[in-house]
């Protein structure tokens, strides 16, 4: 394999103001170079699509830089390396990267990390094993720092990160795993299928009032992946020295002006909560130790995970938009192949 005559990448047209729509993704057509020294150019297979992806399309400077118009985005991706130009990689060798969003990927060998296909399928190391994973292990253990004694409630918990927190939870022995999700089906899917111990449809009722209900000894940790209300009915219904791992805030990332934080914040001091906020960037000194932990589990399936697939580059602005909707349960990707 060695560089194509053309590719196609994902560009940002413009900076949505509230939802973004197709009008702000453009698809264009480059010609990808041959690697230079100490570069590779790889073969994107799969990319992923995530959440966070909406703040860099703002156009302020947050824990990563946003995209620039006319600029390819940018996020995870695995890949095979078409043509190598640096010392310990061969064509053909299975890598992952951020640099997806676009068909080829020409990058540093020193961003690429070699996956091992005998771990698990290589989708796998973009959702459960990848990032998203990391997301929920680090949060759980690190920031909320779970113990048995723990009530666990997750939002968000169909999705890629929330359906592996509550999962962890159960396994770590989390006295009970509360989730939430936007649909019967998801509410369905996160206990019967994944373990939790009961679970609610955030759009059928008042999230502290449904919340309320199913924690009827209190929340002990709250992963919260929602922010707003969620957020809300989380510290409404917190037991005293709680912990919060904020992790995400999904409810509130295309609203154009900020929204005002939670009522009842009081409660913070009352019952002594600690609420903290983390992003996985710093804690992927963990990444090995947290594949040692939980790769033999997604291996012999005790950790099950899902994906939602839409195939060929011209859907990942689809996938993007289906994901805020929530259209995806477990792990929305874009195949290229
Ligand atoms: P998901 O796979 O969970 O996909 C996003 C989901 O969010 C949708 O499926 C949808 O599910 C839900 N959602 C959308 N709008 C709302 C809303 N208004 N209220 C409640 N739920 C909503 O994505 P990820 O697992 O990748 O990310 C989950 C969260 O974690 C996000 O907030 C993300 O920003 C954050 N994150 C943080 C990281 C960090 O380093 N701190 C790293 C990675 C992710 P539903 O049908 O249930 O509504």
């Amino acid at each position: 394999m060695s560089a194509p005559v053309t590719a196609r990448e994902v560009r940002l047209a413009a900076r949505p103001n509230g939802w973004p729509t197709e009008d702000n993704f453009e698809i264009a057509t480059v010609t990808p170079e041959q690697p230079g020294p100490g570069q590779l150019l790889v073969r994107n297979l799969v990319m992923s699509v995530d959440p966070a992806m909406r703040g860099q399309m703002n156009d302020k400077h947050t824990y990563v830089p946003p995209f620039q118009i006319g600029e390819p985005l940018t996020g995870a991706a695995i890949g095979k390396v078409a043509a190598s130009a640096a010392e310990g990689f061969t064509a053909g060798d299975l890598v992952v990267h951020t640099l997806g969003w676009r068909e080829y990927a020409l990058l540093d060998a020193t961003a690429a990390r070699r996956v091992d296909p005998e771990l698990a399928e290589p989708n796998a190391f973009l959702g459960v094993l990848g990032a998203p994973g990391l997301t929920a292990y680090a949060g759980l253990f690190e920031i909320a720092g779970l113990t048995t004694d723990d009530v666990v409630f997750v939002s968000g918990a169909a999705g890629a990160v929330g359906s592996l927190a509550g999962q962890l939870a159960k396994l770590h022995g989390a006295r009970k795993v509360i989730g939430s999700a936007g649909s019967d089906e998801k509410v369905r899917h996160i206990t019967e299928d994944l373990g939790f111990d009961a679970a609610f449809n955030y759009k059928k009722g008042p999230v502290g009032e449904q919340l309320a209900e199913l924690a009827d000894e209190g929340i002990d940790v709250y992963f919260d992946n929602v922010g707003g209300d969620h957020l809300e009915a989380a510290i409404h219904n917190m037991n005293d020295f709680g912990r919060i791992a904020m992790c995400g805030a999904i409810s509130q990332y295309n609203e154009a002006e900020a929204q005002p934080g939670p009522r009842g914040m009081f409660q913070m001091v009352s019952k002594r909560l600690t609420a903290r906020g983390f992003i996985v960037l710093d804690h992927f000194d963990q990444y090995q130790q947290f594949l040692e932990h939980v790769g033999p589990w997604v291996r012999d399936g005790r950790i099950r995970y899902e994906e939602t697939v839409l195939n060929g580059l011209e859907k990942a602005p689809e996938a993007f938009l289906g994901m805020m909707r929530g259209e995806n349960t477990g792990k929305m990707l874009v195949d290229l192949r």
